[in-house]
């Protein structure tokens, strides 16, 4: 009798540790425009800055710094078995350079006769945005990689434009240079919100929602090979390279956010798997 309820005792311990793992993996950077993935078996609840964040049924969680952030952020994850967690980032305060160019002035005083088209835009732009968020599965789950194959920079994220010799947008994604047709491909697995065509200022882009409020937009293509809500593979090829819309040569502008945030795109692509 003794003996077997040694063994009960210990197989308990191996059971429990099995199921209790109290691991969690982040991956990404704390940074202004930085984006931090958090993975765990154990995890109920987690909040930043006491902001409830999702955790989908594998684990997954995922919280962002703004272009702008600066200051301290509390990470708190509760366990299932109730222990609680906590991280604390200090993000520092990111500077930023100047990016001056010259481009068409239509797209900076559009015509009259564009501006019914470009309130048009801006509302279907709006409404596949509203969608993002809803999706509570991290379809990430699998890592990222970069859309393009030669990897040329050209416009860094979150640089101030100076347009024509005036300050104008803040450029919120990352230029790849490329020759018109070259390949585009999906960072990561996801779902495509909007696949527009001949917009005014993004003229043909995608728009694809990565789950837990991750998503990611491919701008100026010459072509769009996916249409509204189909599912897309991390790589897969989803358009090619062009110069529609505002842009000035071929490439690839590349935008991420997490719900609202402007999130550099750069962090993301360096973390190509995630275990
Ligand atoms: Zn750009």
């Amino acid at each position: 009798m003794k003996l077997v309820y040694k063994i009960y005792f210990i197989f308990l311990i191996l059971f429990n540790s099995k199921i209790f793992s109290q691991e969690i993996k982040f991956y990404g950077e704390a940074k202004a425009g930085g984006i931090i993935i958090g993975k765990g078996e154990n995890i109920k609840a987690a909040w930043l800055n006491n902001k409830p964040l999702v955790i989908d049924k594998y684990g997954f969680f995922i919280f962002g710094f703004d272009r702008d952030a600066k200051g301290k952020y509390q990470l708190m994850v509760k366990l299932k078995d109730k222990k609680i967690l906590k991280y604390v980032y200090e993000i520092k305060k990111r500077e930023y350079d100047e990016q001056k160019l010259l481009i068409n002035q239509k797209f900076i005083t559009p015509p009259k006769k564009e501006l019914r088209r470009i309130r048009n835009e801006i509302k279907i732009i709006k409404e596949a945005k509203n969608k993002i968020g809803q999706l509570k599965t991290a379809l990430f789950s699998k890592g990222f990689v970069y859309p393009v194959d030669s990897i040329r920079i050209t416009g860094n994220f979150g640089v101030q434009r100076i347009l024509n010799g005036r300050p104008a947008n803040i450029h919120n994604g990352v230029d790849f240079a490329g020759n018109e047709g070259d390949s585009v491909y999906a960072i990561t697995d996801g779902i495509v919100r909007l696949a527009a065509e001949d917009f005014y200022y993004n003229g043909n882009f995608i728009l694809i929602d990565h789950g837990l409020g991750l998503s990611s937009a491919y701008l100026h293509l010459s072509k769009i090979f996916v249409e509204n809500n189909q599912k897309v593979k991390k790589g897969e090829l989803i358009g090619l390279i062009g110069s529609t819309g505002r842009s000035t040569a071929p490439h690839l502008h590349l935008e991420v956010r997490l719900y609202n945030k402007r999130i550099d795109p750069m962090t993301l692509l360096t973390i190509q798997q995630i275990e």
